[in-house]
């Protein structure tokens, strides 16, 4: 028996007497069609989609700092932000004026976005969440980029997070927005962070300036 005959034989032998392929299809295809039917009906049935399905991204801009580190996170580039700054008069005689990013743009471009969730992950003041919504398909694919009213509408459909486990610690931001104002870490708000250690004299923020709770990076936008 030469090398190439070997495995063409055994392929044989496994297979059976002439005819045994064809029985064991037909037996499959009468086993699948005494099965009840399993089709969905959408889209007069919605799906029963779970809780963390990535349909879109929803902005709660509320929470948005314009930090752009979601913007340079994304992997696709697909975030575009335009902010301008303001300056806040300083509070007190002798402090100095603050200056904060005003949003003027957020914008997801969906036609993009290959739904990795890295902006959701890399925004440090939680304001991009997954909604399970994914019925926004469009004719022009110009319309898939969401500016930022409709971004904020989809916060609407975005689900409320899983129950906290019973057993667990009771969550930080229940505790801080249990107690009293006074006895509230970080100034009474909810939250709880704790007040930062007192700024060194000469430093970048030096001058009594109140926290602004920015992560290093707020205020370049437009880098
Ligand atoms: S999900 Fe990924 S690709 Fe889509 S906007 Fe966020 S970071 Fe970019
Ligand atoms: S990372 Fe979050 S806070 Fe920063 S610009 Fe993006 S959405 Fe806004």
């Amino acid at each position: 028996m030469s090398e190439r005959e070997g495995p063409r034989r055994e392929r044989g032998a496994a297979a059976g007497p002439p005819g045994g392929g064809l029985a064991r299809g037909l037996a499959v295809t009468l086993r699948t069609m005494s099965r009840r039917s399993v089709t969905r009906q959408y889209p007069d049935v919605p799906p029963d989609l779970p809780p963390r399905s990535r349909g879109v991204i929803a902005l709660f801009e509320e929470n948005c700092t314009v930090c752009m580190l979601c913007a340079r996170e994304c992997p696709d580039w697909c975030i575009y932000i335009d902010s301008h700054k303001e300056t806040i008069p300083a509070r007190e005689e002798g402090a100095r004026a603050r200056q904060r990013n005003v949003l003027d743009r957020f914008a997801i471009d969906f036609a993009l976005c290959m739904y990795c969730g890295i902006c959701i992950e890399a925004c440090p003041f939680d304001a991009l969440f997954w909604s399970p919504e994914f019925e926004y398909a469009e004719y022009d694919i110009l319309d898939l980029t969401h500016e930022r009213d409709r971004l904020r509408d989809w916060m609407w459909t975005v689900p409320p997070p899983p129950a906290h486990d019973p057993d667990g610690e009771t969550p930080k931001e229940v505790v801080a927005a249990e107690s009293p104002p006074g006895e509230r870490a970080g100034g009474g708000r909810a939250g709880g962070r704790p007040a930062r250690e007192p700024r060194r004299a000469g430093g970048p923020e030096a001058g009594g300036e109140p926290d602004t709770g920015a992560a290093p990076g707020a205020g370049e936008a437009g880098e």
